[in-house]
C-alpha cells in the first residue's frame, strides 16, 4: 500500500490538524483531551515547559506516544527553535567508489572487492572526480558532499590531494566529506592518531563531517549489522576530536530494522551527552532502513506513521540539537513534506542523481532530482518559509516570497491532502 494511502486511511485527520495549526494551539487541543494518562500529561507538560526528558520518558514516547501526541509536541519544539523556517542547501554529491572492504548487512550499495568485475561497481580516478567538480562550474552550489565505500587505495594521501585540488579549483566550495568509518580505516593504515589525521584533513580543506556511519551505536545491534567497521565509541570519538578543533558535523541513526526502541534512545542519549560537551553537532538525520538488494531483505521496512513518529521523538529528545533533517530522496517528497509538521526543519538539498546510496537500497526517489523552484514550492505549500542556507546554516536567501519566472509552468507533485495555509 502506498505510504500516502496509509496516512489517508488512518491518520488524515490527525495529520491535517498538525499540519495546519501552530504549536501552542495544537497543545491546547491536545491538553483538553482528557483521555490522556497521568504519564502522558506529565511528559507533555515537561516538554511544553522546555525541560529535558529522561531516557525512560523517551522510551515512553516510543511505546505510548501516538502520532498526534508526539507530533504536536515536536512541532512545538521545532517552532520554538526555528519558527516556520525550513532550510535547504544547493549541493552535489561525489561517491568515489562503491567497492568496500566491509560487509554491512543493510548495505545495498557496496560491492565487495572480490566482486570487482560486478557490473554495478565503480571506482573513480582523481581526474574523473575533478571532472565532476568542474561540471558544476558557474552553478550556484555551495557544497560538495563526498562519501562512499572504503577501499585501501582511497587513503589519506589520496584524500589530502583531492581536497587540495577541489579548493585550488573552487575555494568557496564547502567540502563536507567522509565519515568516521573511512577516517578510522585511513588513519589506521597511515599509522596516525585520530587527532593527527583530522588535523591533516582540515589543512587539506575539509569543511565539515556528514553524519553517516553512525547506524546504531549499541554493540548488541551494531555487531549484527556492521560488525567489522568502526565502533560506536570510535565514531563518537572522531566527531569529538573534530568538534574540539572547532569543526562542525552532523549525526545520523539508521532505524527501523532489528533494533528496539531502547537502542534508538541509547543512540540519541550518547549523541545528546556529546553535544552537551562540545556543541559541535548541527543537525540530526534519521535514516530509514530500506530492504532492497541487501542481506536484510527479510526485515520489513517501517511504515510512514513510524517514520513520522521517529522524526517527532528525535526532535523532542535531542533538545540540544538545533536542527532535524529529513533526507527527501530516502523517504520521498510527500513524506518529507509531511515531516515538516513533525519536528523537521531541514529538507537537505537540491541534489541530482549524483548520489546512488539510497536509490540502490530501494528508496522512494529512484532519480532524485529537485530544482530550487520545486524544493521551494514543496516547502511553501505546507505553510513554511524556505530558506537557503550554506553548510554551516548561514542564511543565504529567503525564498518565502520569491516569484519564479516560469511559475505558471510549475507542475505540483504534492499528492497528500494538505490544506493550503
Ligand atoms: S555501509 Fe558503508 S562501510 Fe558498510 S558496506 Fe556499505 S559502503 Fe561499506
Amino acid at each position: 500500500m502506498p505510504q500516502t494511502l496509509v496516512l489517508e486511511t488512518n491518520h488524515t485527520g490527525l495529520a491535517k490538524m498538525i499540519m495546519t495549526m501552530r504549536g501552542d494551539k495544537q497543545l491546547d487541543i491536545l491538553f483538553r483531551n482528557n483521555t490522556w494518562s497521568a504519564d502522558h500529561r506529565h511528559v507533555a507538560e515537561k516538554i511544553a515547559g522546555g525541560r529535558r526528558i529522561s531516557p525512560d520518558e523517551g522510551l515512553f514516547l516510543y511505546e505510548h506516544g501516538e502520532l498526534a501526541y508526539v507530533g504536536a509536541l515536536a512541532n512545538l519544539v521545532r517552532e520554538r527553535k526555528n519558527g516556520d523556517i525550513t532550510f535547504f542547501n544547493r549541493n552535489f554529491h561525489i561517491e568515489p567508489t562503491n567497492l568496500c572492504v566491509y560487509d554491512c548487512k543493510f548495505c545495498s550499495y557496496s560491492r565487495l572487492i572480490k566482486q570487482r568485475s560486478d557490473a554495478g561497481a565503480w571506482a573513480y580516478s582523481m581526474d574523473e572526480m575533478m571532472d565532476m567538480v568542474r561540471r558544476y562550474d558557474g552553478q550556484p552550489v555551495t557544497e560538495v558532499h563526498i562519501v562512499g565505500g572504503v577501499l585501501p587505495q582511497y587513503d589519506l594521501p589520496f584524500y589530502q590531494e583531492f581536497f587540495q585540488k577541489i579548493k585550488a579549483h573552487r575555494p568557496d566550495l564547502h567540502i563536507k566529506a567522509l565519515t568516521p568509518v573511512e577516517y578510522h580505516y585511513m588513519f589506521k593504515k597511515a599509522r596516525v592518531s585520530y587527532e593527527t589525521g583530522m588535523r591533516l584533513m582540515k589543512e587539506a580543506g575539509l569543511g565539515s563531517l556528514p553524519g553517516g556511519g553512525a547506524e546504531i551505536f549499541h554493540p548488541e545491534i551494531r555487531e549484527q549489522i556492521a560488525a567489522d567497521k568502526c565502533t560506536g565509541d570510535q565514531w563518537l570519538q572522531i566527531h569529538e576530536i573534530w568538534h574540539k578543533m572547532g569543526g562542525r558535523s552532523n549525526a545520523t541513526i539508521l532505524y527501523g530494522h532489528i533494533e528496539q526502541f531502547q537502542h534508538r534512545i541509547d543512540h540519541m542519549e550518547q549523541l545528546r551527552q556529546l553535544q552537551d560537551k562540545t556543541r559541535g553537532f548541527q543537525t540530526f538525520i534519521p535514516l530509514k532502513f530500506r530492504n532492497q538488494d541487501n542481506q536484510m531483505r527479510h526485515v520489513p521496512e517501517s511504515t510512514a506513521i513510524e517514520d513520522l513518529r521517529n522524526y517527532a521523538i528525535s526532535r523532542i529528545y535531542l533538545d540540544n540539537f538545533d536542527h532535524i533533517k529529513a533526507y527527501w530522496p530516502m523517504i520521498g517528497r510527500s513524506i518529507a513534506q509531511m515531516a515538516l509538521a513533525f519536528g523537521v526543519d531541514d529538507i537537505d538539498g537540491t541534489i541530482d542523481d549524483t548520489t546512488r546510496i539510497y536509490s540502490m537500497a530501494g528508496a522512494e526517489e529512484q532519480t532524485p532530482v529537485l530544482s530550487t523552484q520545486q524544493l521551494v514550492e514543496l516547502i511553501r505549500r505546507v505553510g513554511r518559509r524556505p530558506i537557503e542556507r550554506d553548510t554551516l546554516y548561514k542564511v543565504l536567501h529567503d525564498f518565502t516570497d520569491t516569484v519564479f519566472e516560469d511559475e505558471k509552468e510549475w507542475r505540483g507533485y504534492v499528492d497528500l491532502p494538505v490544506i493550503q495555509p
